[in-house]
């Protein structure tokens, strides 16, 4: 890898098809920063071990997750892109950062709460230590960037602090501070227009998603819920149909939509066909490009393994230095 501005590093869990929410909020930047920085992206797939009750679905919803990424435009050749059970040194690192970081702080975080709330009778030892593993997969790649979506700042802020706290309590600066970085839309709502969009809460539209599948989900979507009848005015303002116009729709057709809705000119079921034949439009080469690496899934575990083995001696070189910090024994002599 050359030197660019920096190193950028971004993982996301197996969760399966990506949605636009994570289009927007993540994927989109990922493949805008391999043009300045030095890039590396992950399929966390050990942390989705922390809420999973079943990994039948796990290869094929890391496969999923990679031909997304692959079609959106994220390049294995400009950037690595692997998987993060393939480079072992993470969970070194894990441990090691696990011993700076006091249990009090992370049964605090907000996330954490979050995740007890929705799950109660599957709180484990690694779902408390999900940030201490983000922080070492962030370190162990010496990245000093991170694009996430804005629901991830605050383990990006972790992630600092953890790093501080090591290099502090080492007197080393072998682990470099990482700084969180978001795209223009760091937010995007689901369709049932309050909450984030998310997979967990089925309020979501996937990239993959066929045109009539898309279709189906924006003709769900809610508008503003003062807006009854057709000729009522709505308010653009506060309705999420709108908000996804401005990505999908040339900005004349966004500002006419938002006088023609304010004084019921246009009505929901028509400004919803516009979005989804808009978006529809927008994921077209996507969606095609996809095919191509559905169709070839061990060329893509190939890609996958290639960039593990690139990441593998970054990992390695900045555990030799972790190792040589701590106090541990080298593990090749001289
Ligand atoms: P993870 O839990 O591994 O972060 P997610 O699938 O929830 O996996 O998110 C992947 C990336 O997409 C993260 O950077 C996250 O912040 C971003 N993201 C997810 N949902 C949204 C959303 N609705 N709006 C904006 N960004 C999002």
């Amino acid at each position: 890898m050359t030197s660019k501005k920096g190193r950028v590093f971004s993982g996301a869990r197996p969760t399966g098809r990506q949605h636009i929410g994570n289009y927007f909020g993540a994927i989109r930047n990922y493949v805008k920063l391999q043009d300045d920085y030095d890039c590396i992206y992950c399929i966390v797939d050990l942390h989705a071990l922390t809420t999973l009750d079943t990994t039948r679905d796990l290869r094929q919803n890391t496969l999923e997750m990679a031909w997304d990424w692959l079609a959106a435009g994220m390049d294995p050749k400009r950037s690595i892109i692997f998987v993060q059970s393939m480079v072992r040194q993470v969970t070194e690192l894990h441990t090691i950062l696990s011993m700076v970081t006091p249990l009090g702080k992370l049964t605090d975080l907000p996330t954490f709460k979050e995740k007890v709330r929705e799950n109660p009778k599957n709180i484990n030892y690694g779902l408390v230590g999900y940030p201490v593993l983000m922080s070492a997969d962030i370190a162990l790649y010496r990245a000093d960037v991170v694009p996430v979506g804005i629901d991830q700042a605050p383990h990006v802020e972790f992630a600092r602090e953890t790093v501080r706290s090591f290099n502090f309590r080492y007197n080393t600066n072998a682990l470099i501070e990482p700084k969180e970085k978001f795209t223009e839309f760091p937010k995007i709502l689901g369709i049932d227009g309050v909450n984030k969009m998310s997979k967990s809460l089925n309020n979501d539209i996937e990239l993959a998603a066929t045109a009539e599948e898309t279709t189906a989900r924006v003709m769900q979507m809610v508008t503003d819920p003062a807006r009854q009848r057709r000729s009522d005015p709505g308010n653009p303002d506060i309705c999420n149909v709108f908000s996804l116009h401005k990505m999908f729709t040339p900005p004349e057709k966004v500002a006419e939509i938002n006088i023609e809705c304010r004084r019921a000119g246009i009505g929901c079921v028509d400004c919803k066909r516009i979005l989804a034949a808009n978006m529809n439009a927008y994921f077209a080469p996507l969606r095609e490009k996809r095919r191509v690496f559905e169709n070839d899934p061990e060329g893509t575990w190939d890609m996958l393994r290639d960039g593990a083995a690139r990441a593998s001696l970054l990992a390695e070189e900045t555990m030799v230095d972790v190792r040589a910090a701590v106090g541990l024994p080298a593990l090749q002599k001289g």
